[in-house]
């Protein structure tokens, strides 16, 4: 896989309001949620691989926490994103469930409005180039690419890629996913 390192791909709109218009249960462990701007503006592009940052209400002093979840929709869709967001559970005896998964799955729903900063990343692929791509990805682990490479069947990026994607059962994987398997 090659990097395209460039500074252009960082957005300098800063936070803004982001209303939610659809949540789609992919799979036991992992939610989809569809956004459109609050205020109608046109939504900045993105390029496969990046991510938004959230702050996601918390009880603490701060009032919350920041969060990364990566774009998992399609590039070409200007009017929304999508992110994908697996339910993190307790890591142990006496530890608190994840505390943005879980409040996004239990709390937010259609028409709440989340705040989030971006598109960000510089993790994307260099259409440019003709190497092969190998994806690998892990636990949630799907973004645009893998997206889009499940719906069309069509190699993605420069080449024909390997997608490689680990999960403990065929239903903890996203729906696009479990399709391919
Ligand atoms: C670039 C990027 C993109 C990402 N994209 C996605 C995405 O598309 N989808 C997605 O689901 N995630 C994504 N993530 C991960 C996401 O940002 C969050 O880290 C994830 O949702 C967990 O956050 P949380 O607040 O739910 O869990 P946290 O509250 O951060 O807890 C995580 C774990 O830590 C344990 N824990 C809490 N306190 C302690 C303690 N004191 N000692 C030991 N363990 C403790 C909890 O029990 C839990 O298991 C991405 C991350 C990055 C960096």
């Amino acid at each position: 896989m090659t990097l395209n390192i460039d500074q252009g791909l960082q957005s300098k709109a800063g936070f803004r309001g982001l209303r939610v218009a659809a949540k789609i249960v992919e799979s036991s462990l992992i939610t989809s949620f569809h956004l459109e701007a609050a205020d109608g503006s046109a939504l900045p592009a993105f390029r496969p691989g990046q991510f938004l940052v959230f702050k996601i209400p918390s009880g603490d002093l701060k009032g919350y926490v920041l969060r990364n979840y990566s774009l998992s929709g399609s590039p070409d869709d200007h009017c929304h994103y999508r992110i994908s967001v697996k339910r993190e559970p307790s890591a142990g005896p006496g530890l608190p469930v994840g505390q943005s998964s879980n409040y996004l799955h239990d709390n937010v729903c259609v028409g709440d409005v989340l705040i989030a900063d971006g598109p960000r990343g510089e993790f994307v692929l260099d259409d440019a180039s003709d190497r092969p791509a190998v994806l690998f990805s892990g636990g949630v682990g799907l973004d645009a690419n893998g997206r889009d490479a499940a719906r069309t069947g069509q190699p993605v990026g420069p080449s024909h890629p390997c997608f490689c994607m680990p999960a403990k059962t065929a239903r903890c994987m996203p729906c696009a996913m479990r399709s391919m398997v």
